[in-house]
């Protein structure tokens, strides 16, 4: 019967967890400084959108590619988790193609022959008619939006049903962890889905993992359906162009930033008229042409990616005689590549702990 602590309450976490509980015989625990409900700048997972745009190259497209049918299947089947489908609309500009396509936001996204092509559903490149000046290219599919204030709780409940018991814990170094089951039991694996907080943790302190600042807008305003991402902006080159409608209730979420190294937790007022200028020109349908005045806001906001040179860390190691499956530095793809992640921690639990057979479900 493995005994496993998973460190870390985020999206990353949460998945993990969940599909490990599903597995006959794992008892799980999950360690957490920070919970769903709680908005924390050393906590990720509340601030994203989040959506479903493909960011790897198709080298790294695993992650993504196990991701997008449970994704799909949540939104088609599960209302409560807090998914809705919503089409996404992916712009190159003329400009940044002439420069080599080389986004803040994502290595992938903006290619002109995508690996995702295949993946997502109603995947269509746009014709020139259908492109805004200044656009070189375009291509549209079927993706979900997630209302992450309703998806984290959703998963929390689906983790308590399968048996999970959660703990709250502010851990100094890794291994405490393993001490951590609520069976009293020493624990076989320990997870560790620690995001960003992975460079400050004992028996880790990963010097490759730092922050990449997105800073948000939510409004009350409604632009269903469509949400556009541009490859660049006038603005800079740590900022970007996003806009996505939130399910149930959630408001529209007008992005962003994506500044490499910036820890700082206070949203920027000019930033933040940027932002909202840009999500007004993009979508004018936002404030009906009245511009950023007619804008009605809920929050500014600002969530810190967890950014790792080299990528995501997804490997075993053995730390002060416990078994440690790392599973950090998703950048600004957690969420839809959080199945396929999980599935691989799976994988690396069972190997550690003999199993061979995957029986997990996702
Ligand atoms: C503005 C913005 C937009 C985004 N948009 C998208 C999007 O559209 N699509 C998408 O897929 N992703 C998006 N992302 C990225 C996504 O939010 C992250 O990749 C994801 O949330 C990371 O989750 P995580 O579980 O790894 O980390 P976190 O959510 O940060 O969770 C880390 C957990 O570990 C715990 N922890 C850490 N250290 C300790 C310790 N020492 N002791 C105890 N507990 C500890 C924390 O308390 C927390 O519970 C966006 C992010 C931002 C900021």
């Amino acid at each position: 019967m493995p005994t496993i602590v998973v460190l870390g309450a985020g999206v990353s976490g949460l998945t993990c967890a969940l599909l490990l509980a599903k597995q006959k015989g794992n008892t799980v625990t999950v360690v957490a400084k920070h919970m769903p409900g709680d908005y924390d700048i050393e906590y990720t997972s509340p601030w994203a959108g989040a959506n479903v745009l493909p960011m790897n190259l198709e080298k790294d497209s695993r992650w993504e590619r196990r991701t997008w049918p449970e994704m799909r299947r949540l939104a088609a089947e599960v209302p409560e988790a807090g998914l809705h489908f919503q089409t996404a609309r992916v712009l190159r500009r003329k400009v940044d193609v002439e420069a080599g396509l080389k986004s803040a936001l994502a290595d992938g996204l903006f290619q002109l022959s995508p690996w995702y092509r295949e993946v997502m559903d109603n995947f269509r490149e746009l014709p020139a008619s259908e492109l805004p000046p200044g656009m070189h290219s375009g291509a549209e599919f079927t993706s979900v939006c997630i209302n992450t204030a309703i998806y984290l709780p959703w998963l929390v409940g689906q983790c308590a049903r399968h048996g999970v018991v959660f703990r709250r814990a502010v851990l100094k170094h890794i291994s405490e962890a393993a001490r951590m089951s609520h069976t009293g039991r020493r624990a076989d694996v320990v997870v560790n889905a620690s995001g960003l907080l992975a460079c400050r943790l004992g028996g880790v302190m990963d010097a490759k993992v730092q922050p990449a600042r997105g800073q948000i807008v939510l409004v009350r305003n409604e632009a269903a359906g469509v949400m556009p991402t541009t490859s660049g902006c006038d603005d800079g080159d740590d900022e970007v162009v996003y806009v996505m409608q939130r399910a149930h209730g959630g408001g529209t979420i007008l992005g962003g930033t994506y500044q490499k190294g910036n820890w700082e937790a206070n949203p920027d007022p000019n930033v933040a008229v940027r932002i909202m200028k840009r999500a007004v020109e993009t979508h004018p349908e936002l404030t009906g042409g009245k511009g950023i005045e007619a804008l009605d806001i809920i929050r500014h906001g600002v969530g810190l990616r967890p950014w790792r040179e080299g990528g995501v860390r997804l490997e075993k190691e053995l730390i002060d005689g416990t078994w440690v499956v790392h599973n950090y530095g998703h950048a600004g793809w957690g969420y839809q590549g959080s199945y396929g992640c999980a599935e691989r921690v799976v994988e690396l639990v069972d190997e550690i702990v003999g199993r061979t057979k995957c029986e997990s479900k996702l």
